[in-house]
């Protein structure tokens, strides 16, 4: 935790609008302390969207010696679970914050909202109204045209404390009653024509079971809840723009120990992927991935199971703008911040993941070495471990080509190349299957090239990674691209038709250096030339499963698409 500490601290000083704003109220000696909160609904998993919201919340208030708090709004029992609340906790504690005592749950304040739902009726600015959904809505009016009053607008607060007490009974079914503001219902805003404040659900709740049947709105609970924890600076998203007066409104109109302000930012939304609980809910509902940790998914349990280290995360999103400008940001963005951290910190190892039998003709028969190998090369402290070599090893059957042109410094009939930390070899045969397809090599050594120099000096232009057939793991990979393959998914109808077909492809047989096998679960490691993998969670001595983070930039590749 220390050197992560280390490493935002270098970043500059953050600035945006919300925080000039808060360095505006300081001076001001408006607030003694910062707090902010972040304020999910448990009915789903945390995703990169969410990330966006977190680094700013505990950003903030540690930028400026407050406090952040999570709160948990529990206000719809309907959707809302008990394993979403434990896997956000879980999840925000990964990403690297912590909000100390303060867990709040919107669910602690129900007793204090009923008691100012009663003293807004009390003092005749909200009613119990009797219209179904569907006539509420058609009440409402349009853009263009201003709402009508409801026939229940004029009950006496008497009447109305009566009823409300009934709903709280469970005298009602759902829908049956619901209690409103009683505001505007000509406001130019839609959300001040009398919005409802509390609603009848007949659930169960996960922390209060079947104590309440009439559950506060999100713009009810919302501003209350920040008021009762003393949050000073509530930060949303621009959809909450339009309810700001409402918030307002009701902290103006209620008995609140506190007066929060809210402000809004844009949401973050990036390329090929879809960043909204409900549609990663029917990503997984409808089987199109393996559950809300697939490691394609954006959402904070699939990134960390991909092995996305939270801090590349975090330097991410310490990029980001945080304004009103909405915009779409380039998944690209996200791969270099996850390469550019990895290629700090992941040790390198050698890994085959489509192998290609190479004998050294040269090389006796029943001898073997070991040689050293550099760990992290980006690292100056980095220290070196031995890997064993041997006369029959596996190369990757893209670094051989039986006709290769002039540009391919790989293996080639009778060329020449560098064996990663070991010897040159050159081609001098290969073996076919009846198909035609090469199945193995055959090649000599120069043993005066240990370690990868040639003492007579000549050059070789190439370097690939092998392993010693002998030694060698046996393990499945699994190569993930992104999820969608249209950039904004969903700009039709149905966002599912936008998936990637070859968003996850299995290589099993690949063949890994052995000292991989101590590799942990989620542990960062570069398979060198190839990209950043980790070990899965499914994996198992028998059957090592890794996966594959984020690939290296193939420099063949690239300059084959040039
Ligand atoms: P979704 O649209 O995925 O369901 P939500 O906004 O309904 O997200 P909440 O659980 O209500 O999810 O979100 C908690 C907090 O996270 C809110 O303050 C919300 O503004 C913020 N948030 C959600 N999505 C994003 C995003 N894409 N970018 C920035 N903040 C976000
Ligand atoms: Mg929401």
């Amino acid at each position: 935790m220390n050197d992560q500490k280390a490493e935002i601290d270098v970043e500059e000083e953050p600035s945006d609008f919300i925080r000039t704003q808060i360095r505006k109220d300081i001076a001001a000696g408006k607030q003694n302390t910062i707090v902010t909160r972040f304020p999910p609904e448990p009915n789903g998993y945390l995703h990169l969207g969410h990330a966006k919201s977190i680094c700013l919340n505990f950003g903030v208030a540690a930028e400026y010696d407050g406090r952040c708090h999570l709160r948990l709004d529990d206000t719809n029992p309907a959707k809302e679970d008990e394993e979403y609340i434990e896997a956000i906790k879980e999840d925000v504690q990964w990403l690297g914050f912590d909000w100390g005592d303060h867990l709040h749950f919107a669910s602690d304040n129900f007793d204090q909202l009923y008691q100012m739902a009663i003293s807004l009726i009390d003092a005749d600015k909200a009613y119990i109204d009797d219209l179904s959904a569907e006539e509420i809505r058609d009440y409402r009016g349009t853009l263009t045209e201003p709402g009508r009053d409801s026939p229940n607008r004029y009950r006496t607060p008497d009447e109305n404390k009566t009823l409300f007490m009934r709903m709280k009974n469970g005298e009602f079914k759902d829908g049956q009653k619901v209690l409103r503001a009683k505001i505007d219902m000509s406001s130019a805003n839609m959300n001040m024509r009398d919005p409802i404040l509390v609603r009848i659900v007949n659930a169960r709740h996960p922390r209060t079971g079947d104590e309440w049947k009439i559950y506060p709105t999100y713009d009810f609970a919302h501003g209350q809840s920040d008021a009762i924890e003393g949050v000073t600076h509530s930060l949303c998203t621009l959809e909450f723009e339009g309810h700001r007066p409402l918030y307002e409104w009701l902290i103006e109109n209620l008995p609140v120990p506190s007066r929060p302000h809210q402000y809004e930012f844009s949401r973050l939304n990036i390329s090929h992927t879809v960043l909204s609980k409900r549609r990663l809910m029917q990503l997984v509902q409808e089987g199109h991935v393996s559950g809300w940790d697939d490691p394609r998914m954006p959402t904070l349990r699939g990134l960390r199971r991909r092995g996305v280290p939270p801090q590349a995360i975090r330097n991410f999103i310490a990029k980001l703008s945080i304004s009103k400008n909405e915009g779409v940001v380039e998944m690209a963005a996200f791969d270099f911040e996850i390469r550019e951290y990895l290629n700090r910190n992941a040790e390198r190892r050698l890994a085959v993941l489509n192998p290609l039998k190479v004998v050294i003709e040269n090389y006796p028969e029943g001898q073997a070495e070991e040689l050293e190998a550099v760990n992290n090369p980006q690292d100056a402290e980095s220290d070196v471990r031995m890997i064993p070599f041997s006369r029959e090893i596996y190369v990757e059957r893209g670094d051989f080509m039986e006709d290769p042109p002039k540009k391919f410094f790989r293996l080639g009939p009778n060329r020449e190349v560098r064996l990663r930390f070991a010897y040159f070899i050159t081609c001098i045969d290969m073996i076919k299957d009846e198909s035609g397809e090469v199945v193995e090599l055959r090649c000599t050594y120069d043993p005066e090239t240990k370690g990868g120099n040639a003492p007579d000096g000549r050059k070789v232009k190439g370097t690939i990674h092998w392993v010693s057939a002998a030694d060698a793991i046996d393990a499945e990979v699994r190569l993930y691209d992104p999820l969608f393959s249209n950039e904004n998914p969903g700009s039709d109808d149905d966002f599912v038709i936008d998936l990637n077909p070859a968003s996850l492809a299995i290589q099993s047989g690949c063949k890994l250096e052995p000292s991989l096998c101590d590799a942990a679960v989620g542990q960062a490691i570069q398979f060198e030339r190839t990209g950043y993998f980790c070990v899965d969670g499914d994996s198992t001595p028998q059957k090592p499963v890794f996966n594959r983070t984020i690939a290296l930039r193939d420099s063949w590749e690239k300059m084959q698409k040039k």
